[in-house]
């Protein structure tokens, strides 16, 4: 089925603003996620926050249900944590790590997560390998076969990077590690909400991801998959009364499942405005989804790529809904603030986000223009026209 894209941007307030293509960094919601949480909000001053939390228990359990159904897991092997950067920390904070100890990432791994590798690498001795690319710029899959050994703990990889239209192979990454018996974290952050996911099919262990970029859900929500033999196995670097149960005096049994990651308190509105953000993607059908805004995403960058000076960034044998690009003469951020004037919302990656691959391909900075299914081609004229204003060849 085809998406209703009439219908979908009479159900999105934020289409009336300007273009916005920065689904990437924090999606248009939906008006019934907006709604949702307003209504729980009100419910909250009208009776208090836990009677609110009590009356809202179905829609509760239906956000771990719809992200269940989103993964093809059990309700149980989630957790909802507020971001993805958090849910990625909880498991790698939950290996049990030890001087010596190998992880291995790629090139495009994302800042929040090398960082706190490097800090496993400085306060605990743990080894960091990055696994080069291959040609097309996408994990190389043999290189990552061959690079894990005896002392590998964990592969770590982002699906899709922050900066580009690159989507990593992560189900032949997932056949790797199954066959080796390695763990394997998939930070999902960007293809949650435009890339049907099946983290059986992916083969990955753990897979974080949050709720405000394409899944179109509220600010402040994430998410993690625990495979059930990983939450039995581990325990969380922090526990508090939700995870855990302080069973006697001297004793506590961590909670089982997925909910040992979590901590008590939550932003309910979030948590339902996510539930209701995941019910709305399903209700239109994840690769329906997929097929709109891989088919817009690479209407822009052909359309880009015709005009002088303008080069196209974005690395993979399949591409998704980000385009990066640079223009001869302009930097990155002037040709964010030159778009802005004309109600065209871009953002910058900068080197400092994804520092291996920029470093790599010696760039400072990129334009980062990433549709949703709610983008038109109009849009797209119109970001094509304004930037071919700006592009060197029709100032002379
Ligand atoms: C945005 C992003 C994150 C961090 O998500 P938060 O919800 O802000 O923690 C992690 N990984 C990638 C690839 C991202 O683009």
């Amino acid at each position: 089925m085809e998406i209703d894209v009439p219908r979908a941007r009479a159900e999105t307030e934020g289409v009336g603003h300007g273009i916005h293509l920065n689904a990437a960094g924090s999606a248009l919601m939906p008006r019934c996620v907006v709604d949702a949480q307003v209504r729980h909000i009100h419910d909250e001053a009208a009776h208090g926050g836990y009677e609110a939390c009590q009356h809202a228990q179905g829609q509760i359990a239906r956000t771990y249900a719809a992200l269940g159904e989103l993964l093809n897991c059990r309700p149980e092997q989630i957790a909802l944590t507020d971001s993805a950067t958090t849910s990625w920390q909880r498991i790698v904070r939950a290996l049990p790590w030890q001087a010596g100890d190998r992880v291995l990432t790629g090139e495009a791994e994302y800042a929040s997560n090398y960082i706190t590798l490097l800090q496993l690498a400085r306060h605990l001795g743990v080894e960091i390998a990055v696994v080069p690319s291959d040609a097309d710029g996408q994990i190389d899959v043999d290189r990552l076969a061959d690079t894990i050994d005896a002392r590998t703990r964990l592969v770590a990889l982002t699906h899709v990077p922050t900066n580009g239209g690159l989507v990593n192979p992560a189900a032949d990454v997932g056949a790797v590690t199954r066959a080796k018996g390695v763990a394997f974290l998939l930070d999902a952050c960007q293809s949650a909400g435009q890339i049907d996911l099946d983290v059986r099919r992916i083969g990955c262990d753990f897979l974080s991801a949050t709720g405000r970029k394409y899944l179109r859900g509220p600010r402040g929500t994430g998410f993690l998959y625990v495979h059930p033999d990983w939450s039995d196995r581990l325990e969380p670097a922090s526990l508090d009364m939700r995870s855990a149960r302080w069973t006697a005096a001297d004793a506590y049994t961590p909670q089982p499942g997925a909910r040992k990651f979590e901590t008590f308190e939550f932003n309910y509105a979030g948590v339902i405005g996510l539930g209701t953000a995941v019910d709305y993607a399903l209700s239109w059908g994840l690769p329906a989804i997929e097929a709109r805004i891989g088919w817009l995403a690479s209407t822009l960058r052909r359309r880009l790529d015709r005009i002088p000076g303008v080069t196209i960034r974005d690395l993979g044998r399949d591409t998704c809904g980000i385009c990066s690009f640079t223009l001869d003469g302009w930097s990155a951020e002037a040709v964010k603030a030159a778009l802005a004037e004309q109600h065209i919302r871009v953002t910058v990656s900068e080197r400092a986000a994804t520092r291996l691959d920029m470093d790599r391909r010696r760039l400072d900075a990129v334009v980062r223009a990433s549709v949703h299914y709610y983008t038109t081609e109009e849009e797209l004229d119109r970001l094509c026209d304004a930037v071919a204003e700006l592009a060197p060849a029709s100032a002379a």
